[in-house]
């Protein structure tokens, strides 16, 4: 793998960071207030193809590659994590559909997914089942002319926002993955949750009693539902980590101006050689997070076999290390830090949830160890 970004790949993260800069940052701390992203900013979005960055071009998606993607959820989260991690999650709906849906599936939702007319969100972890996701309740029972499913997923984001959810549940021949229209009857959902951070997106609970699905709606193969949602988790991981990367850096790249300019004991912060070392150290771990991140998403472009433990690795890794740079870029700026103005409390908040959702950072511990075992057994 070569490190050197092409030109393409250049071209890709300043165009994400260019529609940042313009569409994202300057709304991003009235949207965390609002608790609700706009709308109009999926479509504006979707227009430059972030709708569908690794669909297939035949519905109007990117067709993009993975290094792609960390690059332009890094470049966006820039802007806000928060935003870029709820765009991520519709990505690894999108791409789901894509890669295991039928044709009639991908006619029905692809095109409105790809230039984001229809948003959507993945329903997963249930009320007592989080990690343990197989453990789920919520079940789906097959009628001759519907699904009707009954159950409660809980922490989704865009729950009660989103126009599709895709959930994933317990059917005759084991876990399936159904997608739920918003309109559908006996869907409804919960309180609006009240969170650390990811505030600007909306997260409820998705209630479903007997709620009825079209038979169309089943996403591939009955009883391959979880084998989609796990392989849907890798590609997300990568994306989640790429989010932790932008908001760290962002947070590094205010922290150098900052103390380029604050003074203390007669001298510029940087001046201090305890916190040039500091400085050092969070410089070596940013690099260090970037290369490993593009190479595990290197690894997933060319099909490794060991791509699932590269993803787990690096979404630990990277959301580790992220979330520490940003907690020192605060420390770095003193009481201001804590200040709402500098942005980087907001930073610290968001990232926070990283080392937490699409599988924790000890289950991920898991999955590598998992996978170490499997290479040692040929
Ligand atoms: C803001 C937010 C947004 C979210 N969005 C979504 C979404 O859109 N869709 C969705 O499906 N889910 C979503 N989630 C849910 C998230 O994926 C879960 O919270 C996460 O998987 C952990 O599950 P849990 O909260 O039930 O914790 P638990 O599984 O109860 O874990 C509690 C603690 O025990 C640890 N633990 C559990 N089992 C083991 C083990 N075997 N060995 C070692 N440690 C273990 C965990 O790592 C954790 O530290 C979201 C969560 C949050 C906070």
């Amino acid at each position: 793998m070569d490190f050197n970004l092409t030109e393409e790949q250049e071209a890709v993260f300043e165009m994400a960071l260019g529609l940042g800069e313009k569409f994202i940052s300057p709304h991003a701390k009235s949207w965390e207030s609002q608790e609700t992203i706009p709308k109009d900013l999926w479509q504006t979005l979707g227009e430059y193809g972030l709708g569908g960055i690794n669909t297939s071009i035949d519905y109007g998606g990117s067709s993009l590659k993975r290094v792609d993607s960390v690059l332009i959820f890094e470049a966006l989260s820039m802007a806000c994590p928060s935003v870029a991690a709820f765009l991520s999650i519709h990505n690894m709906c999108s791409w789901m559909i894509d890669t295991f849906g039928s044709v009639e599936l991908k006619e029905k939702y692809l095109e409105k997914t790809n230039e984001m007319s229809c948003i959507m969100s993945y329903c997963l972890t249930e009320p007592g089942s989080g990690s343990d996701a197989a453990a789920m309740a919520t079940k789906a029972v097959k009628l001759n002319d519907r699904w009707e499913m009954t159950g409660t997923k809980s922490f989704i984001s865009g729950g009660g926002y989103s126009d599709s959810y895709i959930v994933m549940c317990k059917t005759d021949e084991g876990i399936s993955s159904i997608i739920v229209d918003e309109d559908s009857p006996g869907l409804s959902f919960g309180g609006l949750e009240d969170k650390m951070g990811w505030r600007a997106q909306p997260t409820r609970q998705v209630q479903m009693d007997n709620c009825r699905v079209p038979l169309e709606n089943l996403l591939g193969i009955q009883g391959k539902g979880f084998t989609y949602a796990m392989s849907g988790l890798d590609g997300g991981r990568l994306n989640i980590a790429a989010c932790s990367l932008g908001g760290a850096q962002q947070a590094f790249n205010q922290t150098l101006a900052y103390m380029n300019e604050r003074k203390a004991f007669g001298k510029r912060l940087d001046e201090f050689q305890v916190l040039q070392f500091r400085i050092a150290d969070i410089e070596t771990d940013l690099q260090v997070a970037r290369n490993f991140l593009r190479y595990a998403a290197w690894k997933m472009d060319e099909g490794h076999s060991d791509k699932t433990k590269f993803c787990a690795m690096a979404k630990r890794y990277v959301t580790d290390v992220c979330w520490k740079v940003a907690n020192d870029c605060l420390q770095l700026h003193g009481g201001y830090g804590y200040l709402a103005d500098y942005g980087i409390e907001k930073t610290v908040r968001d990232l926070r949830v990283h080392q937490i959702l699409e599988g924790t950072n000890e289950i991920m511990r898991m999955v590598v160890f998992r996978e170490l075992k499997k290479e040692q057994s040929g």
